[in-house]
């Protein structure tokens, strides 16, 4: 237990017009000792760990029904809170309600193994919830990144406490509200708010957290693993990428191109997935990448509620600082920019942290700008010639969080797609993250994988079972 406290409010910003959305309180260390204390009693008593799979199904499926009903009302309120083109975050919703409904699927349906005995035994296993599960989530995809941990936490039977981060507070509140007149008992999802150098890290070294969740930036998550290893409580960590996009001179040109524009352009470049490093095959280099910087020009950067939007300002006007000195950089190093490298000037573009679409070219591959996470829109062009050259090239980040692959070549996308280090691989597809399918990062990426049946599985220890058929005594020695 901790006992300073703190009090103080976030202002959520709209960052397309500058104005205050809404306050909300952070919760002080003493609330939090509160918090945990409700989470344990709740994962003991309420009943839920207990519920059949069927009947805890019944209540995640009621929060997909009563996020869908709110579908609007939440889009619009992430829209306001980090600036995602309202299209974007109406899917973001949508994604929720998938995953809700997914995991009440997998929760009933799940099954334990039969293990061969070895003896007069049966044996078998059962999975059992860890208790307090701390999902600690980022400010880009809010509604979603929360859905991918507490819908499987809570099919697992885990009780939860979410901390948004302080530059996205609102969508949180909103899915607890929900779930809790779902039918979901008391305290099995709280939420607590504040910085993460405060309540975050007060959160995973509170003694009565048995499992961290926690998605964010890769000095969060290793900070997160240092507390999580000396408590031994198990941590599972979906942190940053500097993902390869590879175009060889056999793709399907037009694809690659729109490809290559929306995985890093999209949501202007703040996912952990965007791709940030564009590899192209030496010999079609100057044309491929005339094209990208032609798509980039006439990428449409408005307001997120204006109709034909393709990308909306950035999250707020801090990380606007960020990315325009990142972009400063890669200048000092000797980075020719092609498009953008400026926010945009004139009319709602002075009110927001808009940034414009950006093509760096002529940076070395262990250059700053080429190892380091903009989470902006900020694409990098690096040649390659041969397999060998590009392998090597696009293995030499510390990350490993996706890549894509463009070729009409079915065995080339084989080797390059199995000699990457990258948790996801998409080949003539880019920045395709579904529920129902793991996902996660090798290296400074991160540690363990959400989504899919693995998703749930994260949220559960097992429990091996024997019961004894023995004709006669146990003996002491064998
Ligand atoms: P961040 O690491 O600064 O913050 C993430 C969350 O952690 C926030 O809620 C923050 O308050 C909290 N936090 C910060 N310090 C903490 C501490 N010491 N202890 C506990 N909690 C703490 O990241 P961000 O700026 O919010 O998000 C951007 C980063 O997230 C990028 O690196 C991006 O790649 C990554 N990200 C990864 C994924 C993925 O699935 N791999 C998805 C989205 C974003």
């Amino acid at each position: 237990m901790v006992n300073q406290s703190t009090s103080e409010e976030l202002v959520s910003i709209n960052p397309a017009t500058g104005q205050e959305v809404r306050r909300i309180a952070t919760t002080s260390i003493n609330e939090l000792n509160d918090v945990v204390e409700r989470a344990t009693h709740a994962f003991r008593h309420s009943g839920w760990k207990d519920l059949l799979p069927h009947r805890r199904a019944a209540v995640l499926r009621a929060i997909a029904t009563g996020l869908d009903a709110e579908k609007e009302h939440l889009a619009t309120l992430q829209m306001c809170d980090n600036g995602k083109p309202l299209s974007e975050c109406r899917g973001m919703v949508e994604y929720a309600v998938g995953a809700f409904n997914y995991y009440a699927s997998v929760c009933e349906t799940l099954q334990t193994d039969v293990t061969p005995p070895r003896g007069d035994y049966v044996s078998f296993t059962v999975l059992e919830p860890f208790g307090v599960v701390a999902a600690i989530t980022p400010w880009n995809s809010p509604i979603m990144n929360d859905a991918t941990k507490v819908a499987p936490a809570l099919a697992a039977g885990n009780a939860v406490i979410l901390k948004p981060s302080e530059d996205s507070p609102l969508l949180s509140p909103e899915l607890a509200r929900i779930a809790r007149t779902a039918g979901l008992p008391e305290n099995m999802l709280q939420v607590v708010q504040g910085r993460g150098a405060e309540i975050g890290s007060a959160l995973v070294a509170h003694a009565g957290v048995d499992m961290i969740s926690f998605t964010g930036g890769t000095d969060t998550g290793r900070a997160i693993a240092r507390v999580a290893g000396d408590r031994l409580v198990p941590v599972a960590l979906e942190l940053g990428g500097k993902s390869p996009h590879i175009v060889f001179a056999d793709a399907d040109r037009e694809h690659a191109v729109a490809a290559v524009a929306a995985g890093i352009f999209g949501s202007s470049g703040q996912s952990c997935v965007a791709g940030s490093r564009l590899f192209i095959e030496e010999h079609v280099y100057d044309v491929v990448l005339n094209q990208v910087v032609e798509r980039a020009k006439r990428i449409v950067v408005a307001a997120p509620d204006e109709v034909g939007v393709e990308v909306g300002p950035l999250a707020s006007f801090h990380h606007r600082d960020r990315v325009q000195a990142f972009v400063e950089r890669a200048r000092a190093e000797g980075g020719r920019i092609l498009c953008g490298g400026h926010a945009p000037r004139g009319g709602p573009y002075d009110k927001g942290a808009y940034y414009m679409p950006t093509v760096v070219e002529g940076l070395h591959p262990e250059s700053q700008t080429c190892q380091e996470e903009a989470f902006g829109p900020v694409l990098v062009a690096i040649p390659f010639r041969g397999e060998a050259d590009l392998i090597a090239k696009a293995n030499g980040t510390a990350f490993g969080l996706a890549c894509g692959i463009w070729t009409e070549s079915f065995k080339r996308a084989w080797r390059i797609g199995r000699a990457l280090d990258a948790g996801s691989v998409w080949v003539n597809t880019y920045k395709q993250s579904v529920t129902t399918t793991p996902f996660g990062g090798f290296k400074n990426s991160g540690l363990g994988r959400e989504k899919g049946i693995e998703g749930l599985r994260l949220y559960c220890q097992v429990k091996s079972m024997f019961f004894g058929l023995h004709d006669s005594p146990l003996p002491i020695a064998k």
